[in-house]
């Protein structure tokens, strides 16, 4: 192993300027410190979790067996095999011959590579739709709780709403000829009231122009509002002239639709790692990337890390990404149905081996939280990369 680990290379790498505003410089890191980042903040968050382990008797063979509350304890530190592959497909490169815990809310690399997966279905259906002759726009649900209220109770009474509002009867007379529906749980939280999960959803027509956005959110409107009332949550119709508790926008592709599920887009925000803090101020939110990377930064005892293993628990069993809505449209254009987060996550890597690591050597990249940096040199250089990093 090279000297440092992920922190310090993600740290060495130089740092541009996104965007200037309201006097601050929003950093933008480079392409590749982004992407050891992701191992950053797995690492952060296996050591987060790492208070979690209990010991378990196993009462019949008298075995102590360690075992996590959290999946994502173990997520990638575990080789299947003797030895762990690391290939190139395409523009991406990775590990492959580890377990990965495929915990897409939580674990940045299963999240990274599930999403990945999904977005190109997600692409080719309004592509498919389009070419058929068909629309679809992009709804988002807002609803807001407050600052106390814990995320398990929020998440489920959206969860309930969103429910209760497709079993009312207007509700199923605007989507009557809506043919698919794709369904992304997006969560953030914000110092003013606690945590926000929204709903960001794609409805597909067969036929083009598809209802107008604006009617559509007006009518959506008090059938949100009536279930939110009925769940305990809030919702407005308007901030400052603004569409929130529903707004419905026309989609031509999939492309701003999945721009809204990648949880990465604003996870620069936070970043002490790659340059100078910059407060989010106290109206800003958090990605849950952010809490993360918060946590991270401030520690086992802050509140960051409270509120990063709230989210890891609460979230546990709900979908984040669900094409259960667009079964038939997607049987229609041959695309998958059914979709495993797990199965993705652990599928074996394709493409060209740039190299093997021993079960041992990767152990030790494992522990001294060099797997990203590994990486980015098998990356630039290849078979020779990888050895000068393992110092064979
Ligand atoms: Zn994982």
């Amino acid at each position: 192993m090279g000297t440092g680990d992920d922190l310090d290379y993600v740290r060495s790498q130089p740092v541009g300027v996104r965007h200037v505003g309201d006097g601050l410089a929003i950093p933008a890191p480079t392409e590749s410190a982004r992407r050891v980042r992701r191992y950053l903040l797995l690492h952060g968050a296996q050591e987060l979790t790492s208070s979690y382990w209990r010991r378990k008797i196993d009462y019949d063979t008298g075995e102590v067996q360690r075992r996590s509350e959290f999946r994502i304890s173990v997520c990638g530190r575990q080789p299947v095999d003797d030895e762990v592959r690391v290939y190139r497909h395409g523009e991406s490169v990775g590990y492959s011959g580890v377990m990965r815990c495929g915990n897409v809310w939580g674990c940045i690399v299963c999240s990274t590579k599930i999403l990945r997966r999904r977005a190109e279905h997600i692409g080719a259906l309004f592509g498919a739709n389009h070419a058929a002759g068909g629309s679809a726009v992009m709804v988002t649900f807002t609803a807001a709780h407050r600052l106390e209220h814990p995320l398990s109770d929020t998440l489920s009474r959206l969860k309930k709403a969103l429910r209760a509002m497709t079993a009312q009867r207007a509700y199923v007379d605007i989507v009557s000829t809506r043919t698919a529906m794709v369904n992304t749980t997006e969560i953030t939280w914000a110092e003013r009231n606690g945590w926000h999960p929204h709903s960001h959803q794609a409805w597909f027509w067969p036929f083009r122009p598809g209802p107008d956005p604006e009617a559509l959110a007006s009518r959506l409107y008090p059938l949100w509002q009536r279930v939110c009332a009925r769940h305990g949550l809030e919702t407005l119709e308007y901030y400052k002239d603004r569409r929130i508790g529903v707004d419905v926008r026309e989609a031509w592709d999939a492309s701003e639709y999945l721009a809204k599920f990648d949880r990465e887009r604003d996870w620069d925000l936070p970043s002490e790692m790659t340059a100078g803090r910059l407060k989010t101020g106290r109206s800003g939110s958090f990605t849950p990337w952010g809490i993360l990377e918060e946590a991270v930064i401030r520690g086992k005892d802050s509140r960051a890390a409270d509120l990063w293993i709230e989210y890891l628990r609460a979230t546990r069993g709900y979908d984040c990404v669900s094409l259960r809505g667009a079964r038939d449209l997607l049987k229609r254009y041959d695309l998958p149905t059914t979709y495993d987060d797990w199965a993705d996550a652990n599928a074996p890597g394709e493409g060209e081996v740039i190299g093997t690591i021993s079960g041992a050597s990767y152990d030790r990249v494992v522990r001294s939280g060099g797997l990203g940096r590994l990486l980015e040199a098998a990356r630039t250089d290849g078979y020779f990369g990888l050895a000068r990093e393992l110092g064979a």
